[in-house]
């Protein structure tokens, strides 16, 4: 596995939010985690980059431990686009994907070639460079965060709720990225409530109160209305 965690606890000063979250991430697998409002989706990804303390449980990446400051595991390869996407808006559009180099330590040559590449990929960013990241629609600021994650070569990246106030077309355009970007060899683990998401991901894991309480294949759970009804939106 390249992402486990069991029996994980966290939560914020006396909020006791996570009771008990076990999930795992196979290398080139998109694995969605749903659940209802509240159920504590956006807790276990910060809890997994360090950003919320674990409390209980354990978190192992790659075969080991993953603790420390949130910079210490994003050295090991995690990305996490965090819910509202985490984009700066006073920079422009190329000095937010610049953030996303700040930990590479492979050399200029080899961070131009991956920036153009992402640029192929990311086409609506390439005129846009110079521009203020405020000046981008929603879905373009997802492209970018999505990109900037990127850029520091990760092998898991966390997306939390990418699709949140974007149109169909353009969550489509999203979801075909990840997916494609998926055969190029990134794992994703995305909270993500749109019904699109289920064609594209692996497995499923839905929390209720903290816990994780269920697990199952994305083909079997969109094919049961009752779930779907529950844990996704009918978009
Ligand atoms: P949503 O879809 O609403 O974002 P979620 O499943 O992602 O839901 P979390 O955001 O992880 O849920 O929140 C779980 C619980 O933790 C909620 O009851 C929420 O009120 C609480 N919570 C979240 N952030 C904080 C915080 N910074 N301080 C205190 N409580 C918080």
């Amino acid at each position: 596995m390249l992402l486990s965690v069991r029996d994980l606890e966290a939560g914020y000063g006396g909020a006791h939010v996570l009771r008990g979250v076990s999930l795992d991430v196979a290398p080139g697998e998109i694995v969605l985690l749903l659940g209802a409002n509240g159920a504590g989706k956006t807790t276990t990804l910060r809890a997994i980059s360090g950003v919320v303390a674990a409390r209980a449980g354990s978190i192992t990446f790659d075969g080991r431990l993953f603790s420390g400051p949130p910079e210490a595991r994003a050295a090991r390869g995690l990305g996490h686009v965090p819910e509202g996407r985490g984009i700066l808006a006073g920079l422009t559009v190329a000095e937010n994907l610049d953030l996303g180099t700040v930990l590479r330590k492979d050399g200029a040559a080899a961070v131009a070639a991956d920036r153009a590449n992402l640029l192929e990929l990311f086409p609506m960013l390439k005129p846009r460079l110079k521009e203020s990241a405020a000046a981008l629609s929603g879905g373009q600021q997802q492209m970018l965060a999505l990109a900037r994650a990127l850029l520091a070569r990760p092998r898991l990246v966390m997306l939390d709720e990418p699709s949140f106030g974007l149109a169909p077309s353009v969550v489509d355009e999203l979801l075909g990225l990840v997916q494609r970007l998926r055969t190029e060899g990134t794992t994703f683990l995305m909270v993500e409530q749109h019904a699109a998401a289920l064609a594209i991901a692996d497995r499923a894991y839905v929390l209720a109160g903290g816990r994780t309480v269920l697990e199952a294949p994305a083909a079997e759970l969109a094919g049961d209305d009752r779930l779907v009804r529950a844990y996704l939106g009918a978009h």
